[in-house]
């Protein structure tokens, strides 16, 4: 699970925390596109990840701000384990790929880039891709790339909520 953690992104992440906060609280206010919000459930929240490791990167949360997995009421955790099953499947039927990397970093010293709100990481892996490194080298790529992204992949989580 090493693609899960890069020390590097860390500068990248905590800026960008310092000028948000919360990015899985605040993913259902505002304009959905902007926030990267896929969409959500009764108890969860699907997003893309701004500063992806693999295009298609996503995030599952709980829409309950709590880095306790094992406390999580268990009406919401079985909210956030089938939205995570339908996720992979929805990405998996948008963009093919020939594998992934599905994982969780709990607290800041396992690599958790937003340490104090618990999410999956679905990474859509093909072999051979590269690393997205060089992508990321040159920031302003991004913003469009995630956008494109987003539209692609938001006509595959239809069965998702957009809005509060
Ligand atoms: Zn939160």
């Amino acid at each position: 699970m090493e693609v899960l953690w890069a020390p590097w992104r860390m500068t990248y992440i905590a800026r960008a925390r310092e000028a948000r906060g919360c990015i899985f609280c605040a993913a259902t206010a505002g304009d959905p596109r902007e926030r990267l919000l896929l969409g959500t459930t009764a108890d969860s929240v699907v997003m893309l990840n701004r500063f992806p490791y693999q295009n298609g990167h996503l995030m599952v949360a709980p829409r309950r701000h709590t880095a306790d997995l094992p406390g999580l009421p268990a009406a919401e955790h079985a909210d956030l384990a089938e939205t995570l099953r339908r996720a992979l499947a929805s990405l998996d039927a948008a963009v093919h790929p020939e594998g992934f990397n599905v994982g969780m970093n709990l607290g800041a010293c396992a690599g958790a880039g937003v340490a104090d709100h618990l999410h999956w990481h679905i990474v859509p892996r093909w072999s051979g891709d590269t690393n997205f490194m060089p992508a990321l080298a040159d920031v302003r790529v991004i913003p469009q790339h995630l956008l494109e992204s987003y539209d692609r992949l938001r006509a595959a989580f239809g069965w998702l909520t957009l809005g509060a």
